[in-house]
């Protein structure tokens, strides 16, 4: 049987994170990657392969973070990498139109039930600010809503109350964003249909978008109930409010259509990232085509981009959505491996008296230390903070790794099969056991 790794000492991470501190912001290029919300510094990694990360001092890990989302077929797959070095050898950016970006367009409408246009970046923040534009611009209304606890990247709108990073560094709101665009956005309860109704009767008229996760992953896996997505689009109806669904986590995730084929609720706006490029740096923007022709140049609402649409990230994207497409049992073992591992850790925490919640949707899971329940923010933030920074650290030790806060999802791989799954339980079971010797 395959045995737990054990770690031969994490030396060179330490030493590089030194070396990066002195030219990089904190030493990191995004904060969800620094261990402040666990203590400990951040592993430098040098490979990946499958389930497996490979870290510069040799360690391995089971990977359950997957480039927080991306790499849902597991790490460096044969085919989404022969298809960026092929087209590499046509250049790696042209600047105008090519034949792939017409191949993407189509592949995206095909898979995501509501989008009629779309349009490539190369981010989520990019397509989600996009987003909120063309809603502004389309219906002529300036304010619009988001949730606490709900991520849309980083663009300056969306840093209130937001969720992921933010709440781990301790930092609800951030400097930087002026008061004239933080009165702009109202911001609701998740799962509180009736905190929106109020919202949009105090501001009648004047509320261009709402924008949500339709299964929030940014403050840790907190799905919307039906009720509220429902509510929320017959509320955008009567109202003329345009709803955007921020599926950059969810989207090709929780199913081939994203949440809202899962969840059977229609958006009139969407917006991807991660999963889309394959690993490469890739965001999209789509919806009714009604909307999407206010973009420019087909209308007055201006987003561009130079390296949009890009030809390596486009071959590398589409490959990762038709070998999604193309596999019909995927999200069926995605479903049932995530089950599993939701199972042996609710009995094995039970076992151990540690107080676990565990909130799942598909393949994407996170074990909240509390009694629960996690239905937004505010219940999200009860958890024990300290018991999942030594839950943490002590997987990491064993050859595991969790994203470094309690405020993110895990994504799970199609690489995390039975005896992957069998070393993950295997090390939570001593975790638990560590754990529950500290509370004596
Ligand atoms: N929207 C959601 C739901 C996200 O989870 C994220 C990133 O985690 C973003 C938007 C921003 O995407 P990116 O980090 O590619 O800018």
């Amino acid at each position: 049987m395959a045995e737990l790794p054990r770690s031969t000492g994490t030396q060179r991470s330490q030493t590089l994170f030194q070396t990066a501190n002195q030219y990089i912001p904190g030493g990191v290029n995004s904060p969800a990657r620094a261990f402040r919300g666990v203590g400990g510094n951040p592993l430098f990694i040098k490979r990946a392969e499958g389930a497996w990360l490979y870290d510069e001092d040799g360690n391995r890990y089971i990977d359950l973070i997957n480039s927080w989302g991306p790499m849902i077929l597991g790490h460096a797959h044969p085919q989404i990498m022969e298809a960026a070095r092929e087209a590499l050898n046509f250049s790696s950016s042209f600047g105008a139109p090519t034949e792939v970006e017409i191949d993407m367009a189509k592949k995206v409408v095909e898979m995501v039930p509501s989008v009629e246009k779309v349009r490539m970046v190369n981010s989520g923040t990019e397509a989600t600010m996009s987003a909120i534009r063309l809603a502004r611009g389309y219906t002529g209304k300036d304010k619009f809503i988001k949730f606490e606890g709900n991520y849309h990247g980083h663009g300056d709108s969306f840093l209130i109350a937001a969720g992921s990073g933010l709440i781990t560094l301790g930092v609800p709101d951030s400097p930087g964003v002026t008061k004239g665009t933080a009165q702009d956005t109202l911001l609701a309860r998740y799962n509180d249909l009736e905190h929106v109704q109020e919202l949009v009767e105090q501001n009648k008229g004047e509320i261009a978008a709402i924008i949500l996760e339709p299964v929030a992953g940014n403050m840790g896996c907190v799905a919307g109930s039906h009720e509220f997505l429902r509510g929320l689009r017959a509320l955008c109806d009567a109202e003329g409010i345009v709803l955007i669904f921020d599926e950059v986590m969810s989207g090709f995730r929780l199913s081939p259509g994203g949440a809202q084929q899962v969840l059977g609720v229609t958006p009139d706006l969407t917006t991807l990232g991660k999963i889309i490029g394959g690993g490469l740096p890739v965001g999209a923007y789509g919806g009714k085509a009604e909307i999407m022709d206010y973009v420019s140049p087909a209308g007055p609402i201006y987003q561009a981009g130079t390296l949009s649409g890009n030809p390596v990230a486009m071959h590398a994207g589409l490959t990762m959505l038709n070998l999604l497409s193309g596999d019909a049992e995927l999200y069926n073992r995605l479903e049932a491996v995530t089950a599993a591992f939701e199972i042996g850790m609710q009995e094995r925490a039970h076992a151990a008296g540690i107080p676990l919640t565990i909130n799942r949707i598909g393949s994407m899971i996170t074990f909240f230390f509390q009694d629960g329940p996690v239905r937004n923010f505010e219940e999200a933030k009860q958890s024990d903070l300290d018991a999942f920074g030594l839950f943490f650290r002590e997987m990491l030790k064993r050859g595991v790794y969790f994203p470094p806060s309690q405020f993110e999802s895990l994504f799970i791989s199609d690489c995390i099969r039975g005896e992957e799954l069998t070393l993950i339980l295997q090390a939570a079971e001593e975790t638990f056991a560590v754990m529950q010797e500290q509370r004596g």
